[in-house]
């Protein structure tokens, strides 16, 4: 079944202790489709410039994801530059420039609007309660945030969050919205705003999944090095949902296998800069780390409790 993602598309320059790029490719509806792509077909609905290279859309076009309702308006398109610290799970963000995204009303072709799978990725709160109430009956809804909306913008955010089957967020974000520094207690105090299952991405250390049945933690992949993080928690976000989506099943295990995609899937795109790692990728390469991720995981629990 296919997703509808609506988000940025942009043009980023990134700094980190491996090197830096300038005007590479990215955004959070970039990262999403392209991991989300290797399961289930995906549309995106965003807006670009008219400095967006025709080679950028070729190469989000070979990959099969559909951009009609990928806008290309006068103007530039969003940039956005990020610097990483030694510490590659803290960052700060150099500038935002919203250029063409000021503005952008995104409307839903009329396919879109009949959509089963909905990711909000990183937008205003505002934007992505607009995109929701253009759809239909959607089978499952799934949002991320930032520090900005939660700041700036919160009861909007807060409104948003009842609509929500999934909310993704990182560990600083969490503990942001919720007003809580353990991690478990914002956990649940999220849970109580609304959404039916949360996802708290936690850099290197891995994911945190909260739902009415309990809660999951899944490591994040070990790498020797991380090139680039940017994009891991939208890619991540790809992943889980396509594989959601490709399973057409929303249940407890179901979710559980979707969180170790995600995981695959965003241990892959930090190899590198932008999005050229998961552009190089092969679902072989999918299918050989999801097996070594789930031999690094298994305790063989049950071999013990049976003996
Ligand atoms: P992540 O590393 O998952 O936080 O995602 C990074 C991507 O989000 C970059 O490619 C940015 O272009 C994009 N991004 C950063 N800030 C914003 C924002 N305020 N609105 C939309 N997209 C953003």
């Amino acid at each position: 079944m296919s997703i509808v993602v609506v988000g940025s598309v942009a043009y980023d320059d990134v700094d980190t202790t491996h090197g830096n790029v300038v005007d590479a490719l990215g955004g959070s509806a970039s990262y999403f489709a392209v991991a989300a792509r290797f399961f289930t077909p995906v549309s995106v609905v965003a807006v670009v410039g008219s400095d967006f290279k025709a080679e950028d859309r070729q190469r989000l076009a070979e990959r099969g994801i559909d951009l009609r309702a990928l806008e290309q308006k006068e103007g530039r398109t969003f940039h956005w530059h990020g610097r990483y610290h030694e510490d590659m799970n803290k960052r700060d963000t150099v500038s935002v420039e919203l250029n063409v995204f000021d503005g952008f009303m995104p409307n839903l072709l009329a396919d879109q609007r009949r959509c089963d799978y909905l990711f909000l990725a990183n937008i205003a709160p505002s934007l992505q309660q607009r995109v929701l109430s253009q759809v239909s009956t959607p089978k499952l809804v799934a949002g991320d945030t930032m520090n900005l909306w939660i700041n700036e913008t919160r009861d909007d955010l807060i409104k948003l969050l009842s609509r929500l089957d999934i909310l993704t967020l990182n560990d600083e974000e969490a503990r942001m919205l919720s007003g809580e520094s353990n991690l478990v207690k914002a956990g649940r105090a999220i849970l109580a705003m609304g959404p039916r299952m949360l996802l708290v991405k936690r850099g290197e250390y891995g994911v945190l999944q909260f739902s009415k049945e309990g809660m999951f933690a899944v490591p994040a992949y070990p790498l020797e090095e991380v090139i680039d993080p940017t994009g891991a928690g939208d890619t991540f976000a790809g992943g889980m949902m396509g594989f959601l989506a490709r399973s057409g099943r929303v249940s407890e295990s179901s979710l559980r296998t979707a969180v170790v995609y995600g995981s695959v899937l965003a241990s892959f795109v930090v190899e590198k800069f932008s999005l050229d790692r998961l552009f190089e990728l092969t679902w072989d390469d999918i299918d050989k780390r999801y097996r070594a991720f789930i031999d690094l995981i298994d305790s063989h629990h049950a071999r013990w409790i049976t003996q």
